[in-house]
């Protein structure tokens, strides 16, 4: 302590320093010594303050919460996450916009990232999902392409319309979440007014072995709230950071937010007939077919102490399930098992799990991964010599009783291509069908905003596909873009005499 009490300042290995304020030099004028370690310290430090940002999902806002169990489903799962109404679970949020960077404002159009980490006594179950129910692709080979449409140009550094919708229009089934995107939902006013979804199928399996697919459903408490293009324009004007301020200075003040999880549950053999395949991405289950079922309750009430430590260093992974919750046969899920806890491995490490935020808490942690970079943590498991598996030094065994029941799996290994049907235009008609025809106007309207700097090569091929939607998407959409080119030509026509003075 020093003579105020306050905690002495000190080196990272401890030892105490004598001025953070003035850099020993040789005389009162200078030069700086080598040795003045304080002085590098703090630069070198500095210079690594910043890690990677993520190539997706890079600005977000996270809170910490619980989960309740609020309805028995262990019929359904064995996970013990669900095993009694009313027990709890601590749970880390991240929410998150996709394209844009750590930089980027936060009431932008964009799909978010909806992410919940739950801290289960069998370990962490993440559920790495978005605010929308399905996504613009069913297979994890193109996600990569997808990406970089909607990045930066490599030449302009701009972002590129004529890239997002020439890609788009090449992949028709990204119709039904384009749709989505330019709708009212596309920008939500901040976290606590949107619904969330797993997105992917997943699988769930009772104690008895009984599988069924299943959907995950975040159906928000607050009201569905969402900005205009005009209305986010006035507010990205005064601020950057509206959901980091929402999100952070609701739960400071109190007014948690609530979400309800739901799932939709399908039984095993009914993948094999449904007219679509539910396995597909792009695709919802009907709610008629499979009506939501509620699980529990999720409550945010708690901001974390550290920004960085809890939500930038935070990694949600689809890997991470538990028993009683698998995977299931959809492509992009597979593919986002490796690539998002890859992602992480490369941008904070090989041991990123055994960080604070992503460690689990309620499980003990018992692997024989070894070494690399920041190996912070011991893992010994009390014997020096129980290394390797498997050993006779009473090392962590494997338990056959989590095994999850066996997945029937029929048909040649290949490359299927989909056929162009009319199936990747059914349920974004029947979206377009739902909407009043108010929204549908400003769907319209956001569309044409958006593709107006397009080719017209481009512009006629993604108008082709809303055609195959339905005629009056087509039409709405041409509509409005003219209604912008005729805007357009008058403030040119209005620009003439000006240029022509000149
Ligand atoms: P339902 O009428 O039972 O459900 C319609 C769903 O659409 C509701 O969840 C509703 O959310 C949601 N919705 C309304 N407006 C929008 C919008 N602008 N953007 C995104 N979602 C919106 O119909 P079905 O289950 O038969 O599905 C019909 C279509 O609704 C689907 O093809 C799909 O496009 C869309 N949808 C379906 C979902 C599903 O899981 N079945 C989930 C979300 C959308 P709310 O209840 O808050 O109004």
């Amino acid at each position: 302590m020093t003579n105020d009490s306050r905690p002495r300042l000190t080196t990272t290995a401890g030892a105490p320093v004598a001025s953070n304020s003035t850099s020993q030099t040789a005389g009162a004028r200078g030069p700086v010594l080598l040795q003045d370690y304080q002085l590098i310290e703090k630069l070198a430090h500095q210079n690594r303050e910043r890690i990677p940002e993520r190539v997706v999902h890079a600005k977000g806002w996270g809170a910490f919460g619980t989960f309740k169990v609020t309805k028995d489903i262990t019929h359904l799962s064995a996970a013990k996450v669900f095993d009694t109404v009313g027990k709890t679970t601590e749970v880390l949020t991240r929410f998150s916009t996709v394209a844009g960077e750590q930089g980027a404002a936060d009431a932008e159009r964009d799909v978010r990232g909806f992410s919940v980490k739950f801290y289960t006594e069998e370990g962490n179950w993440d559920i790495v999902g978005n605010n929308t129910p399905i996504f613009f692709i069913r297979d994890g080979i193109k996600f990569p392409d997808f990406i970089r449409t909607q990045k930066r140009h490599p030449k302009t550094n701009l972002r590129s319309p004529e890239a997002m919708f020439d890609f788009w229009s090449a992949q028709p089934e990204s119709v039904h979440q384009v749709t989505i995107l330019m709708s009212d939902r596309g920008i939500p006013v901040n976290p606590m007014h949107m619904h969330g979804y797993g997105s992917h199928t997943f699988s769930v399996w009772n104690k008895d072995g009984v599988r069924h697919w299943v959907k995950f459903h975040w159906r928000c408490e607050q009201p569905i709230r969402n900005y205009t293009n005009a209305e986010a324009e006035v507010l990205i004007g005064k601020t950057r950071e509206s959901y980091q301020e929402d999100l952070y200075n609701a739960i400071d003040q109190g007014r948690f937010p609530k979400w309800k999880l739901h799932i939709q549950a399908m039984p095993e053999e009914d993948a094999l007939t449904t007219p679509y395949n539910p396995f597909d991405l792009t695709k919802v289950w009907p709610h008629a077919d499979y009506p939501l079922i509620e699980v529990g309750e999720m409550e945010l009430n708690r901001n974390p102490e550290n920004y960085f430590v809890f939500v930038e260093n935070a990694a949600f992974s689809p890997s991470n399930v538990v028993p009683g919750i698998g995977f299931s046969p959809d492509k992009m899920l597979q593919a986002r098992i490796f690539s998002y806890a890859d992602a992480h491995r490369y941008r904070l490490g090989t041991h990123y799990e055994a960080l604070p935020a992503n460690a689990a808490k309620n499980a003990p942690v018992n692997h024989y991964h070894k070494d690399g970079p920041m190996r912070f943590f011991t893992n010994d498991f009390g014997n020096p010599d129980a290394y390797y598996e498997p050993n006779q030094h009473g090392g962590p065994v494997a338990d056959p009783g989590v095994q999850e029941p066996p997945l029937k799996i029929s048909g040649d290994a290949d490359r299927y291509v989909q056929e162009d049907s009319d199936a990747d235009y059914v349920q974004p008609r029947a979206l377009f069908n739902l909407l009043p025809a108010d929204e549908k106007q400003r769907l319209f309207d956001n569309m044409g905003a958006a593709m107006g700097p397009c080719s017209d090569a481009v512009k006629e091929r993604w108008l082709a596909v809303l055609g195959r939607v339905h005629s009056d998407y087509e039409a709405g959409v041409r509509a409005s873009l003219k209604k912008n080119s005729d805007v357009n030509a008058i403030s040119v026509t209005q620009d003439t005499p000006v240029e022509a003075a000149e």
